[in-house]
């Protein structure tokens, strides 16, 4: 029975020499659990390539998709949160948004910037998930506002990616007031005759559905996102009605005539194209008897 025996002694694999996976090497679609490298499913832009699922992505990742080269330029890249109610949950909001800063790289949970898409000049807001769920506090709203502002000056479209559990409670009031600030912003840009276009990805919840998130002059989404404002637990206990299946789907919401359209990941920066050239000769003009635009 020496095959069952381990006959030779001491054998010991350095462990340079153990052929194990690298991590990250495969992806495992959490929706059909097809599996496929890594460099495939970043080749299909972090979507299935068997059922579509749409992977979550990063702000950095859009301006990557979007951006000619990948080539833009920042706005405030530097502004952080203040701690205006002094907020502590299970760690004060000082020392949270410190290590999320560490974790992630980012200063907020929204990055502004501008550059060219196929060659026009585009202002694009991109939410990030990873910092505390994507939250709107004041920095995210003020960052929106800004660059509302920075497309107002240059006469430059406004894309919006929203991708939010919606506001931050650790700033509570504070956040419902970018509500209303983003709204005004881009009513401004609206008077201005300057287009927005609002894409929706997974999710787009609470006071970001609420304000900016469905104020586009497009309203689009990515398939299978998440879009609501209240959580299916609260709606339902409020209404006391059992809700349809799906119902908070972009599909659903597209089917009961708050979206203009779903647009694949493998397509926007395209169809982008195609919606802002449609655009682009009464971009140039303002409104008849629209306002002039106000310093900002
Ligand atoms: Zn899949």
């Amino acid at each position: 029975m020496s095959w069952f025996k381990r006959v030779e002694k001491g054998i010991v694999t350095p462990t340079e020499q153990k052929k194990e996976t690298p991590d990250g090497l495969w992806y495992k679609c959490p929706e059909c659990k097809t599996v496929a490298t890594m460099a495939e499913h970043k080749r299909l832009l972090y979507t299935c390539g068997n059922c579509n699922h749409h992977d979550r992505i990063d702000a950095a990742d859009y301006f990557d998709l979007l951006f000619d080269e990948g080539k833009f330029t920042e706005l405030d890249a530097d502004m952080h949160s203040a701690d205006p109610l002094h907020f502590v949950d299970t760690k004060a909001y000082p020392q949270r948004l410190t290590a999320t800063e560490k974790n992630t790289g980012l200063t907020d949970a929204v990055r502004t910037g501008h550059g060219q898409l196929n060659g026009l000049g585009l202002v694009v807001a991109a939410m990030d998930f990873r910092f505390i769920g994507g939250s709107m506090g004041s920095v995210v709203g003020e960052k929106i506002a800004r660059a509302i502002d920075y497309a107002r000056q240059n006469r430059l479209p406004f894309l919006m990616i929203s991708r939010s559990g919606g506001a931050r409670m650790m700033e509570a009031g504070f956040s419902l007031m970018q509500m209303a600030k983003t709204s005004a912003k881009l009513a401004l840009l609206s008077e201005a005759g300057l287009p927005y276009i609002s894409l929706l990805t997974d999710p787009t919840t609470g006071g970001v559905t609420a304000s900016f998130a469905m104020l586009g002059d497009f309203n689009i989404a990515e398939p299978g996102a998440l879009i609501g404002f209240a959580g299916p637990r609260v709606i339902k206990e409020t209404i006391g009605k059992d809700l349809p299946k799906g119902f908070q789907s972009a599909e659903f919401v597209l089917e009961h005539g708050f979206l203009d359209f779903i647009v694949d990941r493998k397509e926007l920066k395209t169809r982008l194209t195609d919606l802002l050239t449609m655009l682009g000769p009464t971009a140039a003009k303002p409104k008849a008897g629209a306002k002039s635009i106000q310093p900002v």
